[in-house]
């Protein structure tokens, strides 16, 4: 097992990528921390793992990330790995997005990354050692328009990731970001519901990626694995495109 014994944190747990990876993770032998804003989503995915430790809280709150942080470390003594998934994606141009969604977005995307493992790697510090896997998006490097905020924010998490890697590699603390193309979650779900032609917004996001289909949560978790564990031992600072190819053309 990959991660037997180590303490996880995913944020975004509730659903999507964040509920597969918990579930990877634990099958991997760790003990799981979820974190979600989703009561409901949070219920069934820490029913679904024996043993898990069930936060809800909303990620671009400071004083819940650092409650949040300091109750694992009560209940387990220990941070060994953190995924900051947690995410929302609104959609819009930049003549259309008002200043709430703009601070939304980045609050949740951004600064709820930022949150969690400011107080997360404190404890990774004195350990002096630790894994951090951030999520950003195959949109940042090869965007299609249309969601000016969201794009904004996962390139921001993008240069966030490499610096922080940078700052904290001494410590033993290697930090790198996946970069998903479309998965089949909830967020493009809803996506597709606020375009004119959802179908056919669906057939081009298949055939956008080059392996002629969108993603499944299951295969962003593996490579989640394979970021938070030792199988990625000399990685850090890396944006890991799991994207069928999207990026590549
Ligand atoms: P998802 O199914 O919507 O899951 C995201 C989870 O985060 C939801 O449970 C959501 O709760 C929760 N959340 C949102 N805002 C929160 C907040 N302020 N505090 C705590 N929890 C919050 O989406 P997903 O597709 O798994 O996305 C996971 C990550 O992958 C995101 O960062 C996303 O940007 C990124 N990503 C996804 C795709 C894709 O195609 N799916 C592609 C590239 C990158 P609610 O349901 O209540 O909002």
């Amino acid at each position: 097992m990959k991660l037997k014994d180590k303490v996880a944190i995913v944020t975004g747990a509730g659903s999507g990528i964040g509920a597969a990876t918990a579930r990877l993770f634990a099958a991997e032998g760790a003990r799981v921390v979820l974190v979600d804003r989703d009561a409901e989503g949070l219920r069934k995915v820490s029913g679904e793992i024996a043993g898990s430790l069930a936060i809800e809280a909303d990620v671009s709150d400071n004083a819940q990330a650092h409650d949040g942080v300091a109750l694992v470390m009560k209940q387990w003594g220990r941070i060994d790995v953190l995924m900051t998934a947690a995410g929302i994606s609104l959609g819009g141009t930049v003549d259309t997005i008002d200043e709430a969604t703009w601070d939304r977005t980045f609050a949740v995307n951004v600064k709820g990354s930022y949150l969690w493992i400011h107080h997360a790697i404190k404890p990774m510090i004195v350990a002096k050692s630790g894994t951090i896997v951030t999520v950003g998006s195959q949109l940042a490097q090869s965007s299609i328009g249309r969601n000016a905020a969201y794009i904004a924010s996962k390139g921001a998490i993008a240069s966030f990731t490499k610096t922080i890697a940078v700052d904290h590699a001494a410590q033993g603390i290697r930090i790198n970001a996946l970069m998903p193309g479309v998965i089949d979650t909830p967020m493009p779900a809803r996506s597709l519901q606020r375009q004119a032609d959802p179908e056919a917004s669906r057939a081009f996001w298949r055939q956008r990626h080059p392996m002629g289909r969108i993603g499944q949560p299951e295969e962003v978790a593996k490579a989640a694995l394979f970021l938070a564990s030792d199988d990625s031992s000399f990685v850090t600072g890396t944006l890991l495109f799991v994207d069928g190819g999207w990026t590549a053309h």
